[in-house]
């Protein structure tokens, strides 16, 4: 993941200054066939490449609308991909109105993936890989796992925003889903708690014995035991090349 930052101060979603304490993650796509991060984010910092239309989301009101997410994923100038996040985390954003339940902006973090025309392969698993890698990363931020994350069009059939198709109408056309979304996140999640082994491998060599080791490696010939140990040795026979386990 590439995570940079330019907060949206002018916008008036971040002068509203209100927070949230976040309960999930919204994925929102812009809609518009603009892979480029200066669209949105603005000014140029150098990376992002200058906006000519100066209609990125770092003013009152960008395109008229009350609107601002967390973050954006994208094109730099470069044409390599990067998260912007755009509002402090736990603000609350205005990026999915409300439904019969209430509205999304006061429970989830958004995160809008920007558009290309919805065919480029490359580009799509690019932008993808960065949203699973930025999701798994503030699911550690905030104590939240996969089953958290959705999308615009699922909040909307929870009844807390508003109907839009996002990501639907775009992720299956590259073969993926929510549910597939989700799956990566935890795969990523599980890969990241999965305990540090406790201890390093050492190669064997002539002329070595387990006191030897245990005396080179472990600071005494006496704690040989716990190397026969953690192998499951049978016997104190060892040979050149015998991989062993030595605790950390
Ligand atoms: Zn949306």
């Amino acid at each position: 993941m590439n995570l940079r930052k330019l907060i949206l101060t002018n916008n008036a979603c971040y002068k509203a200054g209100r927070t949230i304490t976040p309960q999930g993650i919204m994925l929102h796509s812009t809609g518009a066939n603009n892979p480029w991060l200066r669209r949105y984010v603005g000014p140029d910092d150098g990376l992002l490449g200058v906006n000519r239309h100066n209609n990125h989301w770092n003013q009152e009101r960008p395109d008229g609308r009350q609107v601002c997410v967390h973050a954006f994923i994208g094109r730099l100038a470069d044409g390599s991909i990067a998260t912007y996040k755009t509002l402090p985390w736990n603000h609350r954003g205005w990026h999915c109105g409300r439904g019969p339940r209430g509205s999304g902006n006061d429970t989830h973090i958004s995160v809008e993936i920007c558009e290309d025309n919805l065919t480029g392969a490359a580009y799509f698993r690019r932008v993808y890989n960065e949203a699973v890698e930025l999701c798994v990363y503030l699911c550690g931020q905030f104590s939240l796992t996969e089953v958290d994350i959705i999308s615009h069009s699922e909040g909307f059939r929870l009844g807390i925003a508003s109907n839009h198709a996002d990501v639907m109408h775009w992720f299956p056309r590259h073969g993926k889903i929510m549910d597939s979304f989700r799956a990566d996140v935890r795969k990523e999640l599980a890969e990241r708690a999965a305990p540090v082994p406790a201890y390093e491998i050492y190669t064997v060599v002539k002329g070595d014995s387990l006191w030897k080791i245990a005396a080179a490696r472990l600071g005494s010939g006496a704690r040989h035991p716990e190397i026969s140990e953690l192998n499951a040795l049978s016997s104190g026979t060892i040979v050149a090349g015998q991989k062993l386990k030595i605790p950390k």
